[in-house]
């Protein structure tokens, strides 16, 4: 299977815009933006069809230049970057209208008569900043509420992934609006330059090291921001469990994209009474998936570059190697592989692992199993897999987690009615759907009130008696 290695380099240390550059393209789409030109729905609707065009008619290019960066397969690139960036599109377009409209609400009795509105408009000019592992939707399905919101938009998306950012440096402006929507396909200094200007909404996704620079340079001007980070996303199996179908569903939540998923399930505390048997259909579930040599299989894909690698290798010294562990350096495969005995304080269970290595730790009782999760930073997703739904109900009461998924892993992401964000260490702020929009929006709160009568009552000069009816007005 061809790797990134076939992918064009998309700069190498060289910058793709200098700094004046970048302070004028942020002043321009200021212009754009205070011109009103976006606000009206016909502009948004427009780039919205234009937005989808480019999605539609270069589906073979947007699976191709996944395949160049992270040797994904056909199947999933489809299915995780390109039809959810087309899904939300085409939900934008079909609620658009319904999204702009000015909500009418109920007002208090002391402020009668008047008409209290809530009128959505749009922020400004907002940055979204993308990351790698699914380097379509992560770069532009932000981009998608943003310009339903009627927004300029400067995209950032991630310099480890060229293909699919040098294709989006192509397309976007080709087919949106030049005046009001730019690509900066660039690095650090690039994204640190544009941290430097005033935006109206920050949209980053990545690891929360940046996330941190991100939100302190966005405090400088006030900016709100949306923080998309990742962690360690347990995955709880119960005793009372269906062990065939949870198996099937962790491993391929894991191994999707190589593991590289910020909603992979990181690990998994099973009930000592299930890990047996758990780790048995585990093992006998990925030959299924990717034959006897996954190396060999179409269905796989590979490491994202040389520093993940080596960061990864290192992480397969951890506890008992019950499936995988091996390694091809120059292809940067690692093999689907699972640990079992993993001490909880080893090398694979301190940071996130965001690649292809299962450990599965074992837990006395569900008790231990909370325990475990409410001890470690707030994590960005929560699998519990039990048929007990007394169980599950302590587990997601009792628990924190930015989204939550019973007897499944990662398609709660595929719900669009489903705000997707972190909460504490993973994140801030959500997005897919309506929430999408919301997120770049302002809801101005308007009240309306008519001069055929004023009453006299609030004026001064008080008395008891103004006092007296005020009090029973409320
Ligand atoms: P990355 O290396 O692509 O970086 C993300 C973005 O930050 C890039 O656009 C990059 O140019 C920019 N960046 C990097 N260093 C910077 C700096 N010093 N200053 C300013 N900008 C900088 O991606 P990554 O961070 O390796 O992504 C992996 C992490 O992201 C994991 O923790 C994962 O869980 C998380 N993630 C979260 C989500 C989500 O939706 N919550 C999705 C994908 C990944």
């Amino acid at each position: 299977m061809s790797t990134a290695q076939s992918a064009p380099a998309l700069s190498g240390s060289a910058r793709t815009m200098t700094d004046p550059d970048l302070v004028a393209l942020v002043a321009k789409l200021r212009r754009s933006f205070e011109s009103g030109v976006t606000r009206p729905e016909d502009w948004r609707h427009r780039q919205l069809e234009r937005f989808q065009a480019m999605l539609v008619d270069h589906e073979a290019d947007w699976l191709e230049a996944m395949r160049a960066d992270l040797g994904k397969p056909q199947f999933e690139a489809w299915g995780s970057d390109y039809r959810i960036v087309l899904g939300a599109v085409e939900g934008a377009l079909k609620h658009l209208s319904g999204w702009m409209k000015p909500r009418k609400v109920g007002s208090a009795l002391v402020i009668q008569p008047s008409t209290a509105r809530i009128l959505p408009e749009p922020l400004g000019v907002a940055l979204i900043i993308g990351a790698w592992n699914y380097p379509m939707q992560l770069a532009i399905e932000p981009a998608v509420g943003a310009l339903a919101a009627g927004n300029c938009v400067v995209l950032k998306p991630s310099e480890v992934s060229p293909a699919t950012t040098g294709l989006i440096a192509k397309l976007v402006p080709q087919y949106l609006d030049p005046e009001c929507v730019a690509v900066v396909p660039g690095g650090v200094p690039e994204t640190t330059t544009l941290l430097t200007q005033r935006f109206d909404y920050i949209f980053y996704t990545g690891n929360g090291a940046v996330g941190r620079i991100v939100m302190a340079a966005a405090a400088k001007h006030l900016t709100p921001v949306t923080l998309e980070l990742g962690g360690k996303s347990p995955c709880i199996v119960d005793s009372d469990v269906d062990l065939d179908t949870a198996a099937h569903r962790i491993a391929w939540g894991k191994f999707f994209n190589a593991g590289q998923t910020c909603v992979a399930p990181d690990y998994v505390l099973a009930h000592t009474s299930v890990e047996a048997p758990l780790l048995g259909r585990l093992a006998s579930v990925l030959r299924e998936y990717y034959g006897d040599d996954p190396k060999q299989s179409a269905s796989y894909a590979r490491i994202i570059n040389d520093r993940h690698f080596q960061r990864l290798q290192k992480l397969l010294g951890s506890g008992e190697r019950v499936v995988g562990g091996e390694v091809d350096a120059a292809a940067r495969y690692i093999a689907p592989t699972v640990l079992r005995n993993v001490d909880p304080g080893s090398p694979v269970m301190a940071e996130e692992i965001f690649g292809p290595v299962l450990p599965v730790l074992t837990v006395p009782d569900l008790d231990a199993a909370i325990r475990f999760v409410n001890a470690r930073p707030k994590p960005l997703a929560l699998y519990v897999f039990s048929r007990d739904d007394g169980n599950v109900r302590r587990v997601l009461d009792q628990t924190s987690s930015g989204g939550a998924c019973v007897n499944d892993c990662l398609s709660h992401l595929l719900a669009d009615t489903l705000p997707f964000g972190g909460v504490g260490d993973s994140g801030m702020g959500a997005y897919h759907g309506q929430s999408s929009f919301d997120t770049f929006t302002h809801y101005k709160s308007v009240l309306n009130r008519p001069t055929y009568v004023d009453p006299k009552l609030r004026y001064p000069p008080y008395d008891a008696n103004k006092l007296k009816w005020v009090k029973r007005i409320g």
